[in-house]
């Protein structure tokens, strides 16, 4: 070897890390052997809204999810959010529930090559073996039930299969991190004699008890009722980014006892201390923004929509630096290392967080990425596809096996 070929592989070596970003033949073959499951996108909010098609090839769609880009990524299956403006729906919860539900068996209906809807371990596998996407529900807040535990029941029969137990607003019967510190919310300490009954109709039912967003109190109030394994859809740890979003050292390992699974938020204010702080120091002007643009519609009799405030968030946004993605596997590792590597997952919260990822990740087409970061820090492919999918898989079975021992019970 030449002086100079040898100098400029030593240069090729030592850049490898910085274009870390570059997916190797191993990590593609890990991504690829996978059953890769996300548990939480907003994407509904789209198809609904905007008319979104999820087979859009549009290359300036700045959208997480399409069918291209869950085929790039190897994404198999999509817990799709069903998530309900408390706001904007007032009186009216369980019906939008309805539309986005329906927005979601649309997209199937449309794409029977492409994509299915799913509502079991057995569906998700099958979606595997056919190529295509399997499509779940998964409702974001118990809001949405209209303290009706018959609507509970109706939205399983439709298909959906986990429940997030309040989204940022306290309900009726389960108290929310949202407004937790507001004293003009009534709070109830945690869940209810009614809240905790609705946790074990989810079990009984077979649908996965959901606890992000949910206050610290409800969530020792749910992992102590709970009968199945609990699941945190989209949340990330606060030992690392201190949001009451994000979940306790004290947590991880409660989740780990209960054999559950925590899926890390991809969310840039989640994940990243610098940019929580510089995300909190704006929010007042950019949450003024938002507020006098929905006035101003609401003043012309307008309907505002989640989309325009999405435009509103993301001018805000770009004004501060994306975290470098090291730091979301910083999240992964550390949930790895409190909870266990049988106890976490990806919960992205894709379209739902207005473009605020971290570098590197700009829609499911970039999952693989995470695959080698992993790779990077020693990772196995078992231990990966743990994280890609298994685990949550693990969890959704066992919570498929304690519905009929209850239903039997009874
Ligand atoms: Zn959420």
């Amino acid at each position: 070897m030449s002086k100079l070929i040898f100098a400029l592989a030593i240069a090729v070596a030592c850049a490898a890390p910085i274009s870390a970003q570059t997916v190797s033949k191993k990590a593609q073959e890990i991504q690829n052997s996978a059953i890769v499951i996300d548990t939480h996108a907003d994407t509904p909010q789209r198809f609904l809204d905007e008319n979104y098609d999820i087979a859009s090839t549009d290359p300036k769609d700045h959208g997480h999810i399409s069918l291209d880009k869950a085929k790039a990524g190897n994404l198999g299956a999509e817990f799709f959010s069903i998530w309900v403006d408390p706001d904007t729906n007032r009186g009216h919860f369980a019906r939008h529930t309805l539309d986005l539900i329906d927005s979601v068996y649309e997209q199937a209906a449309h794409h029977p090559d492409r994509m299915m809807m799913a509502f079991s371990v057995a569906d998700i596998e099958r979606a595997h073996r056919q190529h295509k996407l399997a499509a779940l529900l998964g409702i974001e807040g118990g809001h949405s039930i209209e303290n009706d535990i018959r609507l509970l029941r109706d939205f399983y029969r439709l298909g959906v299969r986990y429940m997030t137990l309040s989204w940022s607003n306290t309900n009726e019967w389960a108290d929310s991190s949202g407004d937790i510190n507001d004293p003009k919310i009534e709070h109830h300490n945690g869940l209810t004699e009614g809240g905790k009954q609705i946790v074990q109709e989810m079990n009984r039912l077979g649908m996965l008890v959901d606890i992000s967003h949910v206050a610290d109190k409800t969530f020792y109030d749910a992992i102590a009722i709970s009968k199945a394994p609990l699941i945190a859809s989209h949340s990330s740890a606060r030992a690392l980014t201190n949001h009451p979003r994000n979940m306790t050292d004290d947590m991880l390992r409660a989740i780990a006892k209960n054999g559950g699974v925590v899926q890390v938020n991809f969310y840039s204010a989640f994940i990243d201390e610098n940019y929580r702080k510089a995300a909190e120091a704006q929010a007042k002007d950019r949450d003024a923004a938002v507020k006098a643009y929905t006035d101003k519609m609401k003043a012309d009799g307008k309907t505002v929509s989640y989309i325009d405030e999405d435009r509103i968030e993301r001018e805000w946004a770009a004004k501060l630096p994306r975290p470098p993605l090291s730091s979301l596997i910083d999240h992964i590792d550390h949930i790895a290392k409190v909870a266990g590597i049988d106890h976490v997952g990806l919960g992205s919260d894709f379209d739902g967080v207005s473009g605020e990822t971290p570098e590197g990740i700009d829609s499911a087409a970039d999952l693989p990425k995470i695959t080698q970061a992993l790779l990077d820090r020693g990772y196995s492919a078992t231990d990966i596809r743990k994280i890609l999918g298994g685990n949550i898989l693990r969890v959704f079975r066992q919570a498929e096996q304690v519905s009929p021992e209850m239903q039997s019970a009874k």
